[in-house]
């Protein structure tokens, strides 16, 4: 049976050993274009600079300052930019919007009304 392990005052014997050694040092090299890009594998980790009511599926940025509260028909409720809350509210069966204390005149209805033109296909 091989030696897979590397003891005090000798070499690893193994040549599964030096493989793997051989595989690290190969991954390791083929990711150097990867690094030197500042690629992430866990990118998806990282938190979305968007709004709260930007939809995973819609890549969007946020235009504006969040302004409204979306609220389901259970009272959950999500905040976001006005664009991305009329997006969500679209979608979003028994929703309704909540302007922000500090929202600007008029948020939620233009987020209510936004979210009926993209029902009816004609939002964006
Ligand atoms: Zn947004």
């Amino acid at each position: 049976m091989a030696d897979h392990f590397v003891r005090a005052g000798r070499t690893a014997s193994s040549t599964s050993l030096a493989e793997l050694h051989q595989l690290c040092a190969n991954d390791y090299t083929s990711a150097a274009s990867r690094r030197a890009q500042d690629h992430r594998d866990d990118a998806h980790l990282i938190a979305d600079p968007r709004c709260p009511a930007a939809l995973p599926t819609d890549p969007t940025p946020c235009p504006g300052p969040i302004a409204v509260l979306v609220l389901d028909a259970r009272n959950a409720g999500a905040k976001g930019c006005e664009h991305h809350a009329a997006r969500l509210l679209a979608v979003l069966p028994g929703g309704r919007p909540v302007a922000l204390p500090d929202a600007p005149e008029g948020a939620a209805l233009r987020t209510f009304t936004a979210s009926g033109d993209i029902r009816r296909g004609e939002g964006q």
